[in-house]
C-alpha cells in the first residue's frame, strides 16, 4: 500500500515537474547517477579491505544493494553461506521472509536499500565479533551518508546494538522510533531469521512491520517541522 501510494506520488510529482520545470528532471537523474557512483566507490573500498581477518576467508564481499535514493534502509547482521556465494544480502530463507514482510506493506526490494553490519562472512556463521563490527562500521556509515534514508531499520540484536547501544535489548526497543543525536531515525525489528522456525515470532514480525509506514509518516512530519524551524 505504502509503496503503491508513494510510487504514484513520485510519478505524479515527476509529471508535475516535467510540466513546470522539465530541466529539473535532468538534474534529478544526474543526482541519481552521482549517488550510484558514490556507492560503487564504497564497494571498491570494501573489495580491497583488510581491516579485519574476515577478508581472508570470504568468497565474495556483500556490500549491500537496492535503491540508491531509498527512504528506508535495512541493516542486518552479517552475510551467511548463500550471501558469501552470491555477493548479495538476504538471499537465503531469511531473505525470502524479508521479501514477504516488505510485500505485506506494499514494498519490494527495489524500493529499499539492504545492507549488513559486516560485509564479509564470519566463518561457520558465528556471531560478528565486536572488533569486526567496529572495523567494518565505516562502510555502513558511508552508505548511510550517501543514501540519506528517512529511516534506518536495524534487523536483530547486532545492528541494533551498533546504533542504539545504550537503550536496552532488541525485545524492549523493537517497533519504536528513535531519533539519535547524529540526526538519523532508527526503527529496530527482530531479525527475519529468528522467525524461520517460530510461528509466534513470525506473527510478531508481521505485526511490527505493519507499524513501519506510520513511523515513516512520523519521521517526515518531524523533518518538515525541523525545516520550518530552521527557516525562521
Ligand atoms: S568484514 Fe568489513 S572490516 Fe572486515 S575485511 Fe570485510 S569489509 Fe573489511
Amino acid at each position: 500500500m505504502y509503496a503503491k501510494l508513494s510510487s504514484r506520488i513520485v510519478r505524479f510529482d515527476l509529471f508535475t515537474l516535467y510540466l513546470r520545470q522539465p530541466e529539473l528532471l535532468f538534474f534529478a537523474s544526474m543526482d541519481l547517477e552521482k549517488t550510484k557512483e558514490q556507492l560503487i566507490n564504497v564497494e571498491k573500498e570494501i573489495a580491497s579491505c583488510q581491516l579485519c581477518p574476515l577478508y581472508k576467508t570470504r568468497r565474495n564481499i556483500v556490500p549491500g544493494e537496492g535503491n540508491p535514493h531509498a527512504e528506508i534502509m535495512f541493516i542486518g547482521e552479517a552475510p551467511g553461506a548463500r550471501e558469501d556465494e552470491s555477493g548479495r544480502p538476504f538471499c537465503g530463507p531469511a531473505g525470502k521472509f524479508l521479501d514477504q514482510l516488505l510485500d505485506s506493506i506494499g514494498l519490494q526490494r527495489a524500493d529499499v536499500y539492504i545492507a549488513n553490519t559486516l560485509k564479509c562472512r564470519p566463518p561457520a556463521n558465528r556471531d560478528p565479533l565486536p572488533e569486526e563490527k567496529s572495523a567494518c562500521r565505516k562502510y555502513l556509515e558511508e552508505q548511510i551518508a550517501i543514501i540519506n534514508p528517512k529511516i534506518v531499520v536495524t534487523l536483530g540484536r547486532h545492528s541494533t546494538e551498533t546504533y542504539l547501544p545504550d537503550l536496552g535489548g532488541i525485545t524492549k526497543l523493537r517497533a519504536k522510533l528513535y531519533h539519535r543525536a547524529n540526526g538519523i531515525f532508527f526503527f529496530p525489528l527482530y531479525h527475519p531469521a529468528a522467525a524461520l522456525h517460530n510461528g509466534a515470532m513470525r506473527q510478531t514480525l508481521l505485526d511490527d512491520f505493519a507499524k513501519l509506514p506510520d513511523a515513516i509518516v512520523q519521521v517526515k512530519a518531524q523533518l518538515a517541522k525541523q525545516k520550518k524551524e530552521n527557516a525562521k
